[in-house]
Protein backbone atom coordinates (compact mmCIF):
# COMPACT_ATOMS: atom_id res chain seq x y z
CA UNK A 1 0.00 0.00 0.00
CA UNK A 2 0.95 3.61 -0.58
CA UNK A 3 -0.17 6.10 2.14
CA UNK A 4 0.37 10.14 0.83
CA UNK A 5 0.07 13.33 2.27
CA UNK A 6 -1.99 16.01 0.73
CA UNK A 7 0.62 17.39 -1.36
CA UNK A 8 1.03 13.60 -2.81
CA UNK A 9 3.99 12.68 -0.85
CA UNK A 10 4.48 8.64 0.16
CA UNK A 11 5.14 7.67 3.85
CA UNK A 12 8.82 5.72 2.97
CA UNK A 13 11.06 6.36 6.13
CA UNK A 14 11.06 6.72 9.63
CA UNK A 15 13.64 8.13 11.69
CA UNK A 16 13.46 6.84 15.63
CA UNK A 17 15.01 9.01 18.30
CA UNK A 18 16.36 6.53 20.84
CA UNK A 19 17.33 9.10 23.31
CA UNK A 20 17.65 12.52 23.48
CA UNK A 21 20.96 12.40 25.54
CA UNK A 22 24.54 12.40 23.90
CA UNK A 23 28.39 11.63 24.69
CA UNK A 24 28.70 15.06 22.78
CA UNK A 25 27.88 18.69 22.96
CA UNK A 26 27.98 19.56 18.85
CA UNK A 27 28.05 23.19 18.43
CA UNK A 28 25.21 23.42 16.15
CA UNK A 29 22.77 20.94 18.07
CA UNK A 30 23.21 20.58 22.02
CA UNK A 31 25.80 23.46 22.88
CA UNK A 32 26.71 23.01 26.56
CA UNK A 33 25.19 26.21 27.78
CA UNK A 34 21.88 25.10 27.23
CA UNK A 35 22.14 20.92 27.67
CA UNK A 36 24.38 21.23 31.35
CA UNK A 37 24.03 19.77 34.38
CA UNK A 38 20.62 21.75 34.76
CA UNK A 39 18.98 20.75 31.58
CA UNK A 40 16.02 18.22 32.57
CA UNK A 41 16.51 15.16 29.66
CA UNK A 42 13.74 13.08 29.39
CA UNK A 43 13.13 10.08 32.85
CA UNK A 44 13.35 6.48 31.64
CA UNK A 45 9.93 5.86 32.16
CA UNK A 46 9.08 9.04 29.43
CA UNK A 47 11.63 7.48 26.68
CA UNK A 48 9.77 5.10 24.03
CA UNK A 49 10.84 1.64 24.69
CA UNK A 50 11.89 -1.25 22.76
CA UNK A 51 8.71 -3.38 22.84
CA UNK A 52 6.88 0.46 21.93
CA UNK A 53 9.33 1.27 18.88
CA UNK A 54 8.61 -2.41 17.10
CA UNK A 55 4.28 -1.61 17.86
CA UNK A 56 4.61 1.51 15.88
CA UNK A 57 7.15 -0.35 12.74
CA UNK A 58 4.58 -3.13 12.74
CA UNK A 59 1.79 -0.62 12.28
CA UNK A 60 3.39 1.52 9.98
CA UNK A 61 5.23 -1.10 7.75
CA UNK A 62 1.53 -2.02 5.63
CA UNK A 63 1.54 1.49 5.04
CA UNK A 64 4.68 1.70 3.02
CA UNK A 65 7.25 1.94 5.10
CA UNK A 66 10.63 1.19 3.08
CA UNK A 67 13.46 2.39 5.71
CA UNK A 68 14.42 2.68 9.16
CA UNK A 69 16.97 5.05 10.66
CA UNK A 70 17.84 4.91 14.15
CA UNK A 71 19.05 7.76 15.56
CA UNK A 72 19.28 10.35 18.63
CA UNK A 73 20.54 12.06 20.52
CA UNK A 74 23.48 9.33 20.44
CA UNK A 75 22.17 6.36 19.48
CA UNK A 76 24.76 3.77 20.70
CA UNK A 77 24.91 5.08 24.13
CA UNK A 78 20.77 3.40 24.72
CA UNK A 79 21.47 0.24 26.20
CA UNK A 80 21.24 -3.03 23.98
CA UNK A 81 20.65 -1.12 21.17
CA UNK A 82 21.54 -4.18 18.80
CA UNK A 83 18.20 -5.59 20.81
CA UNK A 84 16.27 -3.38 19.24
CA UNK A 85 17.66 -3.71 15.68
CA UNK A 86 17.20 -7.03 15.77
CA UNK A 87 13.82 -6.90 16.97
CA UNK A 88 13.08 -4.62 13.85
CA UNK A 89 15.21 -7.38 11.37
CA UNK A 90 12.55 -9.76 12.57
CA UNK A 91 9.44 -8.05 11.50
CA UNK A 92 10.98 -7.43 8.11
CA UNK A 93 13.57 -8.99 6.10
CA UNK A 94 13.61 -6.35 3.41
CA UNK A 95 13.49 -3.51 5.44
CA UNK A 96 16.42 -1.11 5.15
CA UNK A 97 18.07 -0.39 8.51
CA UNK A 98 20.61 1.96 9.28
CA UNK A 99 21.84 3.94 12.61
CA UNK A 100 23.14 7.65 12.49
CA UNK A 101 26.19 7.87 15.11
CA UNK A 102 29.24 10.45 16.15
CA UNK A 103 31.10 7.12 16.09
CA UNK A 104 32.92 7.13 18.86
CA UNK A 105 31.32 3.85 20.40
CA UNK A 106 31.00 2.28 17.20
CA UNK A 107 33.88 0.02 17.22
CA UNK A 108 32.38 -1.95 20.53
CA UNK A 109 29.81 -2.59 19.17
CA UNK A 110 30.14 -2.98 15.41
CA UNK A 111 29.94 -6.99 16.00
CA UNK A 112 26.46 -7.00 17.25
CA UNK A 113 25.12 -4.51 14.95
CA UNK A 114 26.13 -6.35 12.13
CA UNK A 115 24.64 -9.59 14.02
CA UNK A 116 21.59 -7.89 14.53
CA UNK A 117 20.68 -7.00 11.13
CA UNK A 118 21.84 -3.55 10.93
CA UNK A 119 22.61 -2.28 6.70
CA UNK A 120 24.16 0.94 6.90
CA UNK A 121 25.98 2.72 9.34
CA UNK A 122 26.37 7.22 8.54
CA UNK A 123 29.05 8.43 10.78
CA UNK A 124 28.98 11.96 11.20
CA UNK A 125 32.48 13.97 11.51
CA UNK A 126 33.20 17.92 11.04
CA UNK A 127 37.09 17.78 11.37
CA UNK A 128 39.77 15.72 11.10
CA UNK A 129 41.94 18.32 13.12
CA UNK A 130 41.68 17.25 16.73
CA UNK A 131 41.71 20.18 18.82
CA UNK A 132 38.74 21.78 16.51
CA UNK A 133 36.89 18.66 16.70
CA UNK A 134 37.21 18.58 20.43
CA UNK A 135 35.92 22.09 20.06
CA UNK A 136 32.88 21.60 18.29
CA UNK A 137 32.31 18.17 20.26
CA UNK A 138 32.96 19.97 23.27
CA UNK A 139 34.15 16.03 24.74
CA UNK A 140 37.23 14.61 25.56
CA UNK A 141 36.84 12.14 22.68
CA UNK A 142 39.84 11.88 19.36
CA UNK A 143 39.21 12.45 15.66
CA UNK A 144 41.13 8.68 16.07
CA UNK A 145 38.07 7.28 18.13
CA UNK A 146 35.32 8.18 15.29
CA UNK A 147 37.98 6.90 12.29
CA UNK A 148 38.08 3.54 14.50
CA UNK A 149 34.68 3.58 14.18
CA UNK A 150 34.62 4.08 10.74
CA UNK A 151 37.23 1.51 9.73
CA UNK A 152 35.52 -1.18 11.84
CA UNK A 153 32.02 -0.47 10.04
CA UNK A 154 34.15 -0.76 6.90
CA UNK A 155 35.71 -4.21 8.04
CA UNK A 156 32.15 -5.74 9.18
CA UNK A 157 31.03 -4.93 5.50
CA UNK A 158 28.04 -2.54 6.67
CA UNK A 159 27.02 0.33 4.22
CA UNK A 160 28.96 3.37 5.55
CA UNK A 161 28.61 7.01 4.80
CA UNK A 162 29.97 10.25 6.61
CA UNK A 163 28.07 13.31 7.50
CA UNK A 164 29.80 16.56 7.74
CA UNK A 165 27.94 19.97 8.93
CA UNK A 166 29.60 22.81 7.71
CA UNK A 167 29.73 25.82 9.66
CA UNK A 168 30.81 29.65 8.50
CA UNK A 169 33.67 30.70 10.92
CA UNK A 170 34.28 27.29 12.36
CA UNK A 171 34.99 24.36 10.20
CA UNK A 172 34.73 25.19 6.42
CA UNK A 173 39.04 24.80 6.63
CA UNK A 174 37.84 20.96 7.06
CA UNK A 175 35.99 20.88 3.46
CA UNK A 176 39.58 19.49 1.77
CA UNK A 177 41.19 17.31 4.63
CA UNK A 178 37.24 15.89 5.25
CA UNK A 179 36.97 14.60 1.30
CA UNK A 180 40.55 13.79 1.24
CA UNK A 181 40.01 11.41 4.33
CA UNK A 182 36.95 10.03 3.03
CA UNK A 183 38.57 9.37 -0.50
CA UNK A 184 41.56 7.44 1.77
CA UNK A 185 38.40 5.47 3.25
CA UNK A 186 36.66 5.13 0.21
CA UNK A 187 33.21 5.95 1.74
CA UNK A 188 30.75 8.88 0.46
CA UNK A 189 30.44 12.18 2.17
CA UNK A 190 27.33 14.38 2.72
CA UNK A 191 28.45 17.82 3.47
CA UNK A 192 25.44 19.34 5.44
CA UNK A 193 24.37 23.40 5.66
CA UNK A 194 24.08 24.61 8.87
CA UNK A 195 20.45 24.33 9.59
CA UNK A 196 17.57 26.22 11.86
CA UNK A 197 16.69 23.08 13.75
CA UNK A 198 15.84 23.75 17.31
CA UNK A 199 16.09 26.79 19.08
CA UNK A 200 19.42 26.63 21.43
CA UNK A 201 21.41 27.07 18.40
CA UNK A 202 21.77 30.53 17.47
CA UNK A 203 21.41 29.96 14.08
CA UNK A 204 21.66 32.67 11.70
CA UNK A 205 22.04 32.63 8.04
CA UNK A 206 25.26 34.39 7.90
CA UNK A 207 26.64 31.39 9.70
CA UNK A 208 25.36 29.09 6.66
CA UNK A 209 28.01 28.20 3.96
CA UNK A 210 26.11 27.06 1.12
CA UNK A 211 26.25 23.55 -1.42
CA UNK A 212 27.35 25.76 -4.15
CA UNK A 213 30.28 27.94 -1.60
CA UNK A 214 31.25 24.50 -0.67
CA UNK A 215 31.52 23.12 -4.79
CA UNK A 216 33.82 26.24 -5.55
CA UNK A 217 35.88 25.28 -2.40
CA UNK A 218 36.11 21.66 -3.46
CA UNK A 219 36.65 22.27 -7.11
CA UNK A 220 39.83 24.47 -6.91
CA UNK A 221 41.28 21.59 -5.41
CA UNK A 222 39.78 18.74 -7.20
CA UNK A 223 39.24 19.86 -10.62
CA UNK A 224 35.78 19.33 -12.52
CA UNK A 225 32.55 18.31 -10.14
CA UNK A 226 29.58 16.67 -12.10
CA UNK A 227 26.21 16.41 -10.68
CA UNK A 228 24.64 12.75 -11.07
CA UNK A 229 21.04 12.00 -11.16
CA UNK A 230 19.51 10.48 -7.79
CA UNK A 231 19.79 7.08 -7.08
CA UNK A 232 16.26 6.77 -5.54
CA UNK A 233 12.98 9.21 -5.24
CA UNK A 234 12.86 11.57 -2.58
CA UNK A 235 16.77 11.12 -1.92
CA UNK A 236 17.92 13.74 0.44
CA UNK A 237 21.48 14.30 -0.61
CA UNK A 238 22.46 15.72 -3.82
CA UNK A 239 25.21 13.59 -5.83
CA UNK A 240 27.97 14.64 -7.08
CA UNK A 241 31.20 13.38 -8.80
CA UNK A 242 34.57 14.46 -8.12
CA UNK A 243 35.69 13.63 -11.97
CA UNK A 244 39.08 13.24 -11.91
CA UNK A 245 39.11 10.94 -8.53
CA UNK A 246 35.73 9.14 -9.90
CA UNK A 247 34.61 9.97 -6.31
CA UNK A 248 30.67 10.45 -5.79
CA UNK A 249 29.50 12.43 -2.61
CA UNK A 250 26.67 14.58 -1.69
CA UNK A 251 25.43 17.80 -0.33
CA UNK A 252 22.38 18.25 2.01
CA UNK A 253 20.87 21.60 1.03
CA UNK A 254 18.42 22.16 3.39
CA UNK A 255 18.76 25.88 3.26
CA UNK A 256 19.76 27.07 -0.53
CA UNK A 257 18.22 24.32 -2.07
CA UNK A 258 15.16 22.60 0.07
CA UNK A 259 13.86 19.44 -1.05
CA UNK A 260 10.50 19.67 0.97
CA UNK A 261 8.47 18.34 -2.70
CA UNK A 262 9.67 14.77 -1.80
CA UNK A 263 9.78 14.85 1.49
CA UNK A 264 8.66 10.89 2.63
CA UNK A 265 10.04 11.08 6.27
CA UNK A 266 8.20 10.81 9.07
CA UNK A 267 9.77 11.01 12.90
CA UNK A 268 9.34 9.21 16.43
CA UNK A 269 10.73 11.60 18.96
CA UNK A 270 12.65 9.58 22.11
CA UNK A 271 9.57 9.94 23.90
CA UNK A 272 7.35 8.80 21.62
CA UNK A 273 5.53 11.43 19.79
CA UNK A 274 5.16 11.41 15.68
CA UNK A 275 6.82 14.63 13.84
CA UNK A 276 5.75 14.87 10.25
CA UNK A 277 8.46 17.57 9.87
CA UNK A 278 11.66 17.91 11.10
CA UNK A 279 10.76 21.36 12.09
CA UNK A 280 7.90 20.94 13.83
CA UNK A 281 7.10 22.30 16.91
CA UNK A 282 4.93 19.89 18.08
CA UNK A 283 4.50 15.86 17.46
CA UNK A 284 1.52 13.65 17.77
CA UNK A 285 1.40 11.84 21.59
CA UNK A 286 1.67 7.87 20.20
CA UNK A 287 3.61 6.82 23.32
CA UNK A 288 -0.05 8.16 25.13
CA UNK A 289 -2.11 5.79 22.82
CA UNK A 290 0.14 3.04 23.45
CA UNK A 291 0.21 3.00 26.64
CA UNK A 292 -3.38 3.49 26.81
CA UNK A 293 -3.27 -0.52 25.22
CA UNK A 294 -4.03 0.74 22.02
CA UNK A 295 -3.00 -2.10 19.58
CA UNK A 296 -1.71 -2.27 15.93
CA UNK A 297 -5.35 -1.20 14.23
CA UNK A 298 -5.37 2.15 15.86
CA UNK A 299 -1.68 2.93 15.84
CA UNK A 300 -1.62 2.76 11.90
CA UNK A 301 -5.08 4.62 11.57
CA UNK A 302 -3.92 7.48 14.08
CA UNK A 303 -0.42 7.38 11.38
CA UNK A 304 -3.03 7.12 8.24
CA UNK A 305 -4.99 10.12 9.48
CA UNK A 306 -1.86 12.21 10.88
CA UNK A 307 -0.07 11.64 7.66
CA UNK A 308 -3.49 12.08 5.12
CA UNK A 309 -3.52 15.66 6.68
CA UNK A 310 0.53 16.64 6.61
CA UNK A 311 0.99 19.23 4.64
CA UNK A 312 4.58 20.55 6.07
CA UNK A 313 6.85 22.40 3.75
CA UNK A 314 9.15 24.07 6.02
CA UNK A 315 12.40 24.66 4.08
CA UNK A 316 10.43 25.89 0.95
CA UNK A 317 9.26 28.70 2.89
CA UNK A 318 12.00 29.47 5.69
CA UNK A 319 12.06 32.63 4.94
CA UNK A 320 10.23 34.71 7.55
CA UNK A 321 8.87 31.76 9.19
CA UNK A 322 11.68 31.28 11.48
CA UNK A 323 10.94 33.99 14.13
CA UNK A 324 8.77 33.17 16.68
CA UNK A 325 8.73 29.73 16.13
CA UNK A 326 9.82 26.98 19.09
CA UNK A 327 10.71 24.23 17.03
CA UNK A 328 11.61 20.62 18.36
CA UNK A 329 15.54 20.04 19.35
CA UNK A 330 17.33 18.10 16.55
CA UNK A 331 18.47 15.65 19.75
CA UNK A 332 15.46 15.00 20.95
CA UNK A 333 13.77 14.14 17.11
CA UNK A 334 16.62 13.10 16.19
CA UNK A 335 18.08 14.76 12.96
N1 LIG B 1 24.44 11.72 17.46
C1 LIG B 1 24.31 11.18 16.15
C2 LIG B 1 25.20 11.91 15.19
O1 LIG B 1 25.69 12.98 15.49
O2 LIG B 1 25.40 11.38 14.10
C3 LIG B 1 22.89 11.12 15.63
C4 LIG B 1 22.00 12.30 15.91
S1 LIG B 1 22.46 13.83 15.12
C5 LIG B 1 21.16 14.89 15.67
C6 LIG B 1 22.06 13.47 13.43
C7 LIG B 1 22.69 14.37 12.40
O3 LIG B 1 22.17 15.67 12.54
C8 LIG B 1 24.20 14.49 12.51
O4 LIG B 1 24.80 14.14 11.29
C9 LIG B 1 24.41 15.94 12.82
O5 LIG B 1 25.59 16.44 12.27
C10 LIG B 1 23.19 16.59 12.21
N2 LIG B 1 22.86 17.90 12.78
C11 LIG B 1 22.66 18.20 14.08
N3 LIG B 1 22.39 19.51 14.22
C12 LIG B 1 22.41 20.07 12.97
C13 LIG B 1 22.20 21.37 12.45
N4 LIG B 1 21.92 22.40 13.23
N5 LIG B 1 22.31 21.56 11.13
C14 LIG B 1 22.60 20.51 10.30
N6 LIG B 1 22.78 19.25 10.74
C15 LIG B 1 22.71 19.02 12.05
FE1 LIG C 1 25.21 14.57 19.84
FE2 LIG C 1 24.86 14.05 17.29
FE3 LIG C 1 23.89 16.31 18.33
FE4 LIG C 1 26.50 16.04 18.09
S1 LIG C 1 25.01 16.09 16.42
S2 LIG C 1 25.42 16.75 19.92
S3 LIG C 1 26.79 13.88 18.41
S4 LIG C 1 23.24 14.27 18.83
FE1 LIG D 1 10.72 17.39 5.05
FE2 LIG D 1 10.09 19.35 6.75
FE3 LIG D 1 12.61 19.06 5.90
FE4 LIG D 1 10.70 19.95 4.23
S1 LIG D 1 11.45 20.98 6.04
S2 LIG D 1 12.28 18.37 3.77
S3 LIG D 1 8.94 18.76 4.94
S4 LIG D 1 11.46 17.58 7.14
Amino acid sequence: MRLDDSLGRPLRDLRISVTDRCNFRCDYCMPREHFDSKYEFLPKDKIISYEEVILVIKSALPLGLKKIRITGGEPLIRKDISKLIKMIRDLDDELDIAMTTNGVLLRRNIDSLKKSGLDRVTVSLDSIDDELFKEITDSNYNVSDVLDGIQSAIDSGLEVKINSVIKRNLNENQLIPLVEKSIQYNVPIRFIEFMDVGSTNSWNLNSVITGAEMRKVIQRKFGPLVQKNPNYYGEVAKQWTILDKEYDFGFIESISSPFCGSCTRARISSNGHLFTCLFSEKGHDLLSMMRMDAEEEDIANAITKIWNNRNDKYSEGRKGNHKDRIPVEMSYIGG
